[in-house]
């Protein structure tokens, strides 16, 4: 089924804008590639809502969240980057385990299943997930699913 990007990430956003801390607000930008594309969009935004939440979550009032996309042959590409605390180290090859909350986090409500189920989707969708994290600094999640460019 096809999914334009664009309105498909505006949506999420717009429905999001709501539930985010004060002055918190999000930027969006397809970066390259085709805009129509053929993925399962139920659990794309699955994912894409966790990890907008988690920005959200573990950033503080006023920062800015950035949704991207872009895609290159087979691959959809989608990053979610934050100004926010931050992944210690020592928690980084962790950070996908059912339950586990970083060391920093603990002051944040939370389960710790959120990443588990976005990596269990993205495992479906055989795709891959990564991230890189500075301590107090901020947090980039980079989604990188199979998808076919949408000819009508
Ligand atoms: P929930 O089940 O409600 O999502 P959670 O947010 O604690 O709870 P996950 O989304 O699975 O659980 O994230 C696991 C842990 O990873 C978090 O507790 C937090 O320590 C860390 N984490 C996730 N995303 C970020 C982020 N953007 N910045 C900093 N830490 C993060
Ligand atoms: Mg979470």
């Amino acid at each position: 089924q096809p999914l334009e990007l664009q309105t498909f990430c505006a949506e999420i956003l717009d429905d999001m804008q709501g539930m985010v801390k004060i002055g918190q607000h999000f930027v969006y930008q397809h970066l390259a590639g085709a805009l129509t594309v053929s993925i399962d969009g139920s659990m794309l935004r699955n994912i894409l809502v966790n990890l907008l939440v988690n920005a959200s979550k573990y950033s503080s009032e006023g920062k800015s969240i950035e949704l991207t996309t872009a895609v290159q042959d087979n691959l959809l590409v989608v990053t979610v980057r934050d100004e926010g605390i931050g992944i210690p180290d020592a928690d980084k090859d962790k950070l996908f385990i059912n339950f586990f909350r970083a060391r920093n986090a603990i002051h944040v409500q939370g389960t710790g299943l959120g990443l588990y189920i976005v990596k269990r989707y993205v495992d479906l969708l055989g795709g891959t997930i990564s991230f890189t994290s500075q301590l107090d600094s901020g947090t980039i999640f980079t989604v990188q699913l199979p998808i076919y460019p949408f000819v009508a």
